[in-house]
Protein backbone atom coordinates (compact mmCIF):
# COMPACT_ATOMS: atom_id res chain seq x y z
CA UNK A 1 0.00 0.00 0.00
CA UNK A 2 1.02 3.58 -0.93
CA UNK A 3 2.44 5.56 2.58
CA UNK A 4 -0.06 8.02 3.53
CA UNK A 5 0.85 11.57 4.10
CA UNK A 6 1.09 12.60 7.76
CA UNK A 7 -1.85 14.64 8.65
CA UNK A 8 -1.24 15.69 12.07
CA UNK A 9 0.90 19.18 11.77
CA UNK A 10 -0.22 22.02 13.88
CA UNK A 11 -2.75 24.26 11.64
CA UNK A 12 -1.54 27.28 9.98
CA UNK A 13 -1.31 30.30 12.81
CA UNK A 14 -4.87 32.22 13.27
CA UNK A 15 -4.17 36.06 11.23
CA UNK A 16 -4.26 38.60 13.73
CA UNK A 17 -3.29 42.12 13.96
CA UNK A 18 0.28 42.34 15.19
CA UNK A 19 0.41 44.66 18.69
CA UNK A 20 4.14 46.06 19.36
CA UNK A 21 3.98 46.02 23.11
CA UNK A 22 7.40 47.75 24.60
CA UNK A 23 9.28 46.42 21.14
CA UNK A 24 8.12 42.48 21.40
CA UNK A 25 5.47 42.17 19.05
CA UNK A 26 2.31 39.93 19.88
CA UNK A 27 0.52 38.36 16.95
CA UNK A 28 0.55 39.01 13.51
CA UNK A 29 2.36 35.96 12.50
CA UNK A 30 5.34 36.78 14.99
CA UNK A 31 6.48 34.24 17.31
CA UNK A 32 4.20 33.20 20.08
CA UNK A 33 5.44 35.34 22.82
CA UNK A 34 6.27 33.83 26.74
CA UNK A 35 5.10 36.48 29.14
CA UNK A 36 4.65 36.04 33.51
CA UNK A 37 3.56 38.07 36.23
CA UNK A 38 5.51 39.23 39.52
CA UNK A 39 3.67 38.25 43.06
CA UNK A 40 5.65 41.18 44.96
CA UNK A 41 3.84 44.30 46.12
CA UNK A 42 4.81 46.33 43.32
CA UNK A 43 5.24 49.34 45.77
CA UNK A 44 8.24 47.51 46.84
CA UNK A 45 10.92 48.48 44.65
CA UNK A 46 13.37 46.27 46.02
CA UNK A 47 11.71 42.84 45.60
CA UNK A 48 9.80 43.83 42.25
CA UNK A 49 12.85 44.80 40.51
CA UNK A 50 14.49 41.66 41.70
CA UNK A 51 11.65 39.44 40.69
CA UNK A 52 10.97 41.35 37.16
CA UNK A 53 14.58 40.74 36.49
CA UNK A 54 14.84 36.97 37.51
CA UNK A 55 11.59 36.50 35.30
CA UNK A 56 13.34 38.55 32.45
CA UNK A 57 16.46 36.05 33.03
CA UNK A 58 14.48 33.10 32.92
CA UNK A 59 13.12 34.09 29.35
CA UNK A 60 9.95 36.40 30.20
CA UNK A 61 9.61 38.46 27.16
CA UNK A 62 7.12 40.76 28.93
CA UNK A 63 6.22 41.01 32.64
CA UNK A 64 2.97 42.13 34.53
CA UNK A 65 2.85 43.74 37.75
CA UNK A 66 0.03 44.85 39.97
CA UNK A 67 -1.03 48.25 39.67
CA UNK A 68 -3.71 48.71 42.32
CA UNK A 69 -2.69 52.06 44.57
CA UNK A 70 -0.80 55.12 44.72
CA UNK A 71 1.81 53.59 46.00
CA UNK A 72 2.48 51.21 43.64
CA UNK A 73 1.94 53.20 40.57
CA UNK A 74 4.33 55.74 42.02
CA UNK A 75 6.75 53.02 42.09
CA UNK A 76 6.24 52.05 38.51
CA UNK A 77 8.41 54.58 37.34
CA UNK A 78 11.86 53.47 39.46
CA UNK A 79 10.93 50.14 39.13
CA UNK A 80 11.07 50.69 35.48
CA UNK A 81 14.42 52.89 35.53
CA UNK A 82 15.93 50.18 37.85
CA UNK A 83 15.46 47.26 35.59
CA UNK A 84 17.29 49.39 32.47
CA UNK A 85 20.14 50.35 35.14
CA UNK A 86 20.36 46.49 35.34
CA UNK A 87 20.35 45.99 31.69
CA UNK A 88 16.64 44.39 31.51
CA UNK A 89 14.37 46.30 28.91
CA UNK A 90 11.97 44.12 29.50
CA UNK A 91 8.49 45.43 28.69
CA UNK A 92 6.35 45.92 32.10
CA UNK A 93 2.61 45.58 31.65
CA UNK A 94 0.39 47.41 34.61
CA UNK A 95 -2.21 45.31 35.60
CA UNK A 96 -5.56 47.60 36.83
CA UNK A 97 -9.05 46.57 38.33
CA UNK A 98 -10.98 48.99 39.75
CA UNK A 99 -9.65 52.18 39.96
CA UNK A 100 -7.08 51.79 36.97
CA UNK A 101 -8.59 55.10 34.92
CA UNK A 102 -7.81 57.11 38.11
CA UNK A 103 -4.32 55.66 38.87
CA UNK A 104 -3.14 56.55 35.17
CA UNK A 105 -4.33 60.23 35.24
CA UNK A 106 -2.84 61.01 38.86
CA UNK A 107 0.48 59.06 37.87
CA UNK A 108 1.43 60.33 34.40
CA UNK A 109 4.92 58.81 34.97
CA UNK A 110 3.57 55.40 35.24
CA UNK A 111 1.64 55.98 32.98
CA UNK A 112 4.32 56.72 30.43
CA UNK A 113 6.90 53.85 32.10
CA UNK A 114 4.31 50.93 31.46
CA UNK A 115 4.50 49.40 27.76
CA UNK A 116 0.95 48.38 28.05
CA UNK A 117 -1.95 48.52 30.45
CA UNK A 118 -4.19 45.75 31.19
CA UNK A 119 -7.72 46.48 31.56
CA UNK A 120 -10.38 43.91 33.08
CA UNK A 121 -13.79 45.34 31.87
CA UNK A 122 -15.32 42.99 34.42
CA UNK A 123 -14.28 45.39 37.24
CA UNK A 124 -13.56 48.79 35.22
CA UNK A 125 -16.25 50.25 37.35
CA UNK A 126 -20.33 50.03 37.98
CA UNK A 127 -23.47 50.74 36.51
CA UNK A 128 -23.01 53.86 34.72
CA UNK A 129 -19.43 54.62 35.12
CA UNK A 130 -18.35 51.25 33.92
CA UNK A 131 -17.74 52.38 29.91
CA UNK A 132 -16.70 55.77 31.10
CA UNK A 133 -14.02 54.85 33.00
CA UNK A 134 -13.14 52.52 30.48
CA UNK A 135 -12.77 54.93 27.75
CA UNK A 136 -10.91 57.09 30.27
CA UNK A 137 -8.09 54.23 30.49
CA UNK A 138 -8.30 53.80 26.64
CA UNK A 139 -7.81 57.33 26.04
CA UNK A 140 -4.95 57.71 28.60
CA UNK A 141 -3.26 54.78 26.62
CA UNK A 142 -3.87 56.94 22.90
CA UNK A 143 -2.40 60.06 24.23
CA UNK A 144 0.78 57.74 25.81
CA UNK A 145 1.01 55.37 22.42
CA UNK A 146 0.37 52.36 24.87
CA UNK A 147 -1.46 49.16 23.20
CA UNK A 148 -3.75 47.66 26.34
CA UNK A 149 -4.71 43.80 26.87
CA UNK A 150 -8.79 43.68 26.93
CA UNK A 151 -8.70 40.95 29.51
CA UNK A 152 -12.02 39.51 30.70
CA UNK A 153 -12.14 36.89 33.42
CA UNK A 154 -14.18 34.50 34.52
CA UNK A 155 -13.76 34.91 38.05
CA UNK A 156 -14.59 39.01 37.43
CA UNK A 157 -16.90 38.80 34.66
CA UNK A 158 -19.48 41.52 33.51
CA UNK A 159 -22.15 40.30 36.02
CA UNK A 160 -24.65 43.08 34.48
CA UNK A 161 -23.70 41.37 30.93
CA UNK A 162 -24.32 38.14 32.19
CA UNK A 163 -27.65 38.77 33.89
CA UNK A 164 -29.03 40.13 30.41
CA UNK A 165 -27.93 37.00 28.71
CA UNK A 166 -29.13 34.64 31.34
CA UNK A 167 -32.74 36.54 31.00
CA UNK A 168 -32.32 36.62 27.22
CA UNK A 169 -31.59 32.43 27.29
CA UNK A 170 -34.75 32.07 29.92
CA UNK A 171 -36.85 33.42 27.26
CA UNK A 172 -35.68 30.94 24.71
CA UNK A 173 -38.19 27.83 23.71
CA UNK A 174 -35.17 25.59 24.19
CA UNK A 175 -32.66 27.67 26.66
CA UNK A 176 -29.06 26.89 26.26
CA UNK A 177 -27.26 25.12 29.56
CA UNK A 178 -25.72 28.11 32.03
CA UNK A 179 -22.41 27.35 31.26
CA UNK A 180 -22.83 28.07 27.19
CA UNK A 181 -24.50 31.43 28.69
CA UNK A 182 -21.14 32.19 30.88
CA UNK A 183 -19.02 31.52 27.89
CA UNK A 184 -20.74 33.80 25.56
CA UNK A 185 -20.91 36.42 27.97
CA UNK A 186 -16.95 36.30 28.33
CA UNK A 187 -16.66 36.68 24.26
CA UNK A 188 -19.37 38.97 23.85
CA UNK A 189 -17.32 41.15 27.21
CA UNK A 190 -14.45 40.93 25.27
CA UNK A 191 -15.81 41.84 21.80
CA UNK A 192 -18.14 44.54 23.32
CA UNK A 193 -14.63 45.98 25.22
CA UNK A 194 -12.80 46.04 22.06
CA UNK A 195 -15.22 47.80 19.73
CA UNK A 196 -15.45 50.50 22.61
CA UNK A 197 -11.74 50.83 22.78
CA UNK A 198 -11.38 51.66 18.83
CA UNK A 199 -14.66 53.50 18.76
CA UNK A 200 -12.75 55.79 21.27
CA UNK A 201 -10.14 56.29 18.64
CA UNK A 202 -7.72 53.17 20.13
CA UNK A 203 -6.60 51.58 16.58
CA UNK A 204 -6.35 47.51 16.29
CA UNK A 205 -2.84 47.14 16.52
CA UNK A 206 -3.01 48.53 20.13
CA UNK A 207 -5.73 46.04 20.99
CA UNK A 208 -4.87 42.18 22.42
CA UNK A 209 -7.66 40.23 24.09
CA UNK A 210 -7.90 37.21 26.78
CA UNK A 211 -10.76 36.11 27.82
CA UNK A 212 -9.36 33.52 30.31
CA UNK A 213 -11.33 30.50 33.05
CA UNK A 214 -10.17 27.91 34.46
CA UNK A 215 -11.93 24.97 33.13
CA UNK A 216 -9.85 23.30 29.99
CA UNK A 217 -12.79 22.37 27.73
CA UNK A 218 -14.62 25.63 28.74
CA UNK A 219 -10.91 27.42 27.76
CA UNK A 220 -10.32 25.92 24.44
CA UNK A 221 -14.08 25.97 23.46
CA UNK A 222 -13.98 30.47 24.51
CA UNK A 223 -10.61 30.68 22.73
CA UNK A 224 -12.13 28.78 19.17
CA UNK A 225 -15.07 30.88 19.39
CA UNK A 226 -13.34 34.38 20.26
CA UNK A 227 -10.70 33.70 17.24
CA UNK A 228 -13.66 33.13 15.18
CA UNK A 229 -15.29 36.42 16.08
CA UNK A 230 -12.30 38.43 15.53
CA UNK A 231 -8.81 39.08 14.74
CA UNK A 232 -7.39 40.69 17.56
CA UNK A 233 -4.34 39.34 18.73
CA UNK A 234 -4.85 36.64 21.21
CA UNK A 235 -3.34 36.26 24.93
CA UNK A 236 -3.95 32.68 26.15
CA UNK A 237 -4.20 31.85 29.90
CA UNK A 238 -6.01 29.01 31.63
CA UNK A 239 -6.49 31.39 35.12
CA UNK A 240 -6.47 29.66 38.65
CA UNK A 241 -4.00 26.88 36.75
CA UNK A 242 -3.92 25.24 40.23
CA UNK A 243 -0.74 23.77 42.42
CA UNK A 244 2.33 21.67 40.78
CA UNK A 245 1.78 19.17 38.19
CA UNK A 246 -2.44 19.85 37.99
CA UNK A 247 -1.36 23.57 37.09
CA UNK A 248 0.79 22.21 34.44
CA UNK A 249 -0.98 19.83 33.18
CA UNK A 250 -4.02 21.57 32.65
CA UNK A 251 -2.35 24.68 30.86
CA UNK A 252 -0.25 22.23 28.71
CA UNK A 253 -3.76 20.49 28.09
CA UNK A 254 -5.36 23.91 27.08
CA UNK A 255 -2.50 25.71 25.68
CA UNK A 256 -1.60 22.69 23.55
CA UNK A 257 -4.77 22.33 21.83
CA UNK A 258 -5.48 25.77 21.18
CA UNK A 259 -1.64 26.35 19.68
CA UNK A 260 -2.09 23.57 17.79
CA UNK A 261 -5.19 24.76 16.21
CA UNK A 262 -3.39 27.64 15.27
CA UNK A 263 -4.61 29.77 18.14
CA UNK A 264 -2.80 32.20 20.40
CA UNK A 265 -0.42 34.80 20.20
CA UNK A 266 1.03 35.21 23.82
CA UNK A 267 0.81 32.57 26.71
CA UNK A 268 1.44 32.25 30.42
CA UNK A 269 1.51 30.00 32.73
CA UNK A 270 -0.68 30.85 36.14
CA UNK A 271 1.29 28.40 38.57
CA UNK A 272 0.00 28.74 41.62
CA UNK A 273 3.41 28.68 43.32
CA UNK A 274 4.43 26.73 47.02
CA UNK A 275 4.90 29.49 49.72
CA UNK A 276 8.66 31.09 49.18
CA UNK A 277 8.21 29.02 45.53
CA UNK A 278 10.06 29.97 42.60
CA UNK A 279 8.08 32.59 40.28
CA UNK A 280 10.23 31.36 37.42
CA UNK A 281 8.72 27.78 37.25
CA UNK A 282 5.93 29.38 34.92
CA UNK A 283 8.29 30.77 32.64
CA UNK A 284 9.89 27.32 31.87
CA UNK A 285 6.67 25.81 32.00
CA UNK A 286 5.74 28.24 28.90
CA UNK A 287 8.48 27.76 27.38
CA UNK A 288 8.29 23.90 27.42
CA UNK A 289 5.10 23.82 25.86
CA UNK A 290 6.19 25.87 22.95
CA UNK A 291 9.34 24.31 22.34
CA UNK A 292 8.08 20.16 22.98
CA UNK A 293 4.83 21.23 19.98
CA UNK A 294 7.86 22.58 17.60
CA UNK A 295 6.82 26.43 17.95
CA UNK A 296 9.94 28.02 19.02
CA UNK A 297 13.66 26.79 20.68
CA UNK A 298 14.49 28.22 24.09
CA UNK A 299 16.95 25.84 25.70
CA UNK A 300 18.48 22.65 24.14
CA UNK A 301 16.64 19.63 25.29
CA UNK A 302 17.54 16.44 27.10
CA UNK A 303 15.58 13.73 26.32
CA UNK A 304 15.87 10.75 29.16
CA UNK A 305 14.05 7.65 28.75
CA UNK A 306 11.99 6.64 31.97
CA UNK A 307 14.12 3.72 33.12
CA UNK A 308 12.57 0.60 33.83
CA UNK A 309 13.39 -3.08 35.55
CA UNK A 310 16.45 -3.28 32.87
CA UNK A 311 17.93 -0.84 35.02
CA UNK A 312 19.96 -1.10 38.22
CA UNK A 313 22.03 1.58 38.17
CA UNK A 314 20.37 5.35 38.74
CA UNK A 315 23.44 6.56 36.79
CA UNK A 316 21.47 7.83 33.82
CA UNK A 317 18.80 10.14 35.65
CA UNK A 318 21.77 11.71 37.51
CA UNK A 319 23.45 12.19 34.17
CA UNK A 320 20.35 13.75 32.80
CA UNK A 321 19.58 16.17 35.33
CA UNK A 322 23.43 17.14 35.63
CA UNK A 323 23.41 17.79 31.82
CA UNK A 324 20.17 19.75 32.07
CA UNK A 325 21.18 21.96 35.04
CA UNK A 326 24.71 22.83 33.40
CA UNK A 327 22.79 23.65 30.43
CA UNK A 328 20.17 26.32 31.83
CA UNK A 329 23.39 27.66 33.87
CA UNK A 330 25.19 28.10 30.69
CA UNK A 331 22.70 29.30 28.51
CA UNK A 332 23.01 33.23 28.79
CA UNK A 333 26.66 32.71 27.85
CA UNK A 334 25.79 30.30 25.01
CA UNK A 335 23.52 31.96 23.94
CA UNK A 336 25.63 35.19 23.23
CA UNK A 337 28.72 33.05 22.04
CA UNK A 338 26.51 30.11 20.28
CA UNK A 339 23.31 31.47 18.18
CA UNK A 340 20.98 28.37 17.31
CA UNK A 341 22.49 26.67 20.21
CA UNK A 342 18.67 26.65 21.32
CA UNK A 343 18.47 23.73 18.75
CA UNK A 344 20.47 21.44 20.03
CA UNK A 345 19.28 18.10 21.32
CA UNK A 346 20.59 15.76 23.85
CA UNK A 347 20.18 12.49 24.91
CA UNK A 348 20.72 10.32 27.93
CA UNK A 349 19.27 6.92 27.99
CA UNK A 350 19.06 3.93 30.43
CA UNK A 351 20.20 0.83 27.66
CA UNK A 352 20.60 -0.77 24.49
CA UNK A 353 17.38 -1.09 23.85
CA UNK A 354 16.35 2.21 22.88
CA UNK A 355 19.72 3.86 23.78
CA UNK A 356 21.73 3.58 20.70
CA UNK A 357 18.55 4.79 18.17
CA UNK A 358 17.27 7.47 20.87
CA UNK A 359 20.80 8.60 20.87
CA UNK A 360 21.63 8.57 17.37
CA UNK A 361 18.51 11.16 16.94
CA UNK A 362 20.30 13.27 19.19
CA UNK A 363 22.85 15.53 18.22
CA UNK A 364 24.62 14.21 21.27
CA UNK A 365 23.64 11.44 22.83
CA UNK A 366 24.97 8.49 25.42
CA UNK A 367 23.61 5.14 26.04
CA UNK A 368 24.50 4.42 29.31
CA UNK A 369 25.47 0.92 30.86
CA UNK A 370 21.87 -0.39 31.98
CA UNK A 371 23.37 -2.26 35.33
CA UNK A 372 26.11 -0.42 37.45
CA UNK A 373 28.65 -3.35 36.86
CA UNK A 374 28.39 -2.87 33.20
CA UNK A 375 31.16 -0.18 32.57
CA UNK A 376 30.71 0.99 29.33
CA UNK A 377 28.54 3.64 27.36
CA UNK A 378 28.35 4.33 23.83
CA UNK A 379 28.35 8.29 22.61
CA UNK A 380 27.26 9.09 18.97
CA UNK A 381 27.49 12.49 17.65
CA UNK A 382 25.43 13.34 14.43
CA UNK A 383 24.21 10.01 14.45
CA UNK A 384 27.73 8.40 14.34
CA UNK A 385 29.02 6.58 17.53
CA UNK A 386 32.39 8.74 17.99
CA UNK A 387 33.59 6.46 21.74
CA UNK A 388 32.57 4.45 24.25
CA UNK A 389 33.13 6.00 27.91
CA UNK A 390 34.86 3.33 30.26
CA UNK A 391 36.01 3.83 33.69
CA UNK A 392 34.30 5.69 37.18
CA UNK A 393 33.57 8.93 35.72
CA UNK A 394 31.46 8.11 32.64
CA UNK A 395 29.18 11.46 33.67
CA UNK A 396 32.00 13.79 33.88
CA UNK A 397 33.53 12.40 30.57
CA UNK A 398 30.19 13.02 28.94
CA UNK A 399 29.86 16.86 30.43
CA UNK A 400 33.39 17.57 28.83
CA UNK A 401 31.95 16.27 25.58
CA UNK A 402 28.76 17.84 25.23
CA UNK A 403 30.67 21.16 26.13
CA UNK A 404 33.44 20.46 23.74
CA UNK A 405 30.20 19.45 20.87
CA UNK A 406 28.49 22.98 21.62
CA UNK A 407 32.12 24.66 21.32
CA UNK A 408 33.14 23.11 18.13
FE1 LIG B 1 14.23 0.68 30.03
FE2 LIG B 1 16.30 0.69 28.37
FE3 LIG B 1 13.92 1.63 27.55
FE4 LIG B 1 15.37 3.03 29.28
S1 LIG B 1 15.95 2.50 27.14
S2 LIG B 1 13.17 2.58 29.45
S3 LIG B 1 16.29 1.41 30.49
S4 LIG B 1 14.38 -0.47 28.13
Amino acid sequence: APIEPLIADPLPRRPTVGVDVGGIVVGGGGPVVVQSMTNTDTADVDATVAQVARLAQAGSEIVRITVDRDESAAAVPRIRERLLRLGHDVPLVGDFHYIGHKLLADHPGCAEALAKYRINPGNVGFKDKKDRQFVQIVETAIRYGKPVRIGVNWGSLDQELLTRLMDENSTLAQPLPARAVMREAIIRSAIYSAQLAEETGLPREKIILSAKVSNVQDLIAVYRDLSRRTDHAIHLGLTEAGMGSKGIVASSAAMGILLQEGIGDTIRVSLTPEPGGDRTREVQVAQEILQTMGFRQFIPIVAACPGCGRTTSTLFQELAETIQADIRAAMPEWRERYPGVEALSVAVMGCIVNGPGESKHADIGISLPGTAETPSAPVYVDGQKVATLRGPDIAGDFRVMVADYIER
